[in-house]
């Protein structure tokens, strides 16, 4: 099985594909002060099997266009929002980020959790400020340094692995320049990482090696996931998700 087959096997069950959380989520909604009667328009990019959509369906009166590349998410989502009854709230579309088919100015809120980085953060947002209206509403989640300075082991991981990682107020500073004005922001705690993401991943561990007969391209996927989890607990004081909020200029 390639790579990217492995991948989809081992993250498919899961309830997150990144770190993240429920209460996160609602702080991110209430940060951005979207009012949860108002109908709305929402994208949700890169929204995996729906940790992010489901909540969203569930508190707003929205319309969310669910946006994956990968299909085998979106079915699993598609059957978790029939499970919760928000089925008729959702309407995935498996498509590229970066080649959407959508409208300027259709939506009143562009979501995306633990996913812009698959475009590169300024890309995505200079990208997707078109879909929104004026003084609609971008929430992203971006993976941030938190301190100044770091250890160069976890510095270099990082760099090679995302280059565009960088402190807030850089990444504010692209909002700034690219057609936003930041209106909040918070950092993902540590249970977000560990409970929520890498341990459920973990326990998965055993069945999907067994799945994949322990293959050499099986084992290899676990380890690359048990080092980057080793160097989160290592160093989880210098980096760590950043939420953003910020509204689009204009109106
Ligand atoms: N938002 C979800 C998933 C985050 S993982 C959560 O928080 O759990 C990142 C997601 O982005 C994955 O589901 C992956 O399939 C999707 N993705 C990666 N590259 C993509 C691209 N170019 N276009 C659309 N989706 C992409």
């Amino acid at each position: 099985m390639e790579e990217l087959q492995l991948l989809i096997d081992l993250h498919k069950g899961a309830h997150r594909q990144g770190p993240g959380g429920d209460e996160a989520t609602k702080k991110a909604l209430d940060l951005a002060t979207i009012d949860h009667d108002t109908p709305l328009k929402i994208a949700d990019i890169g929204c995996g099997t729906g940790a992010s959509t489901l909540i969203l369906a569930r508190l707003l009166n929205a319309r969310i266009t669910a946006v994956d590349f990968l299909q085998e998410f979106l079915d699993v989502l598609k059957r978790r929002a029939e499970i919760e009854g928000v089925s008729r709230k959702i309407v995935p579309l498996c498509c590229s980020m970066e080649s959407l088919p959508f409208e300027d100015e259709e939506f009143d809120v562009i979501w995306s959790e633990g996913a812009i980085y698959n475009i590169g953060f300024k890309k995505g947002v200079t990208d997707w400020n078109r879909y929104l209206k004026p003084a609609g509403l971008l929430v992203v989640s971006e993976i941030s340094w938190i301190t100044k300075t770091r250890p160069a082991e976890i510095q270099e991981y990082w760099e090679s692995e995302y280059p565009e990682i960088d402190l807030a107020s850089s990444k504010m500073r692209i909002l700034e320049e690219n057609g936003y004005s930041p209106i909040g922001y918070f950092v993902l705690p540590e249970h977000c990482w560990l409970d929520n993401y890498y341990r459920p991943l973990q326990d998965s561990f055993k069945a999907f090696l067994e799945r994949n007969g322990k293959s050499q391209a099986a084992r290899a996927i676990i380890e690359a996931e048990s080092r980057e989890r080793e160097l989160y607990e290592k160093y989880k004081s210098y980096y760590s998700y950043g939420f953003y909020m910020a509204k689009k200029l204009g109106e």
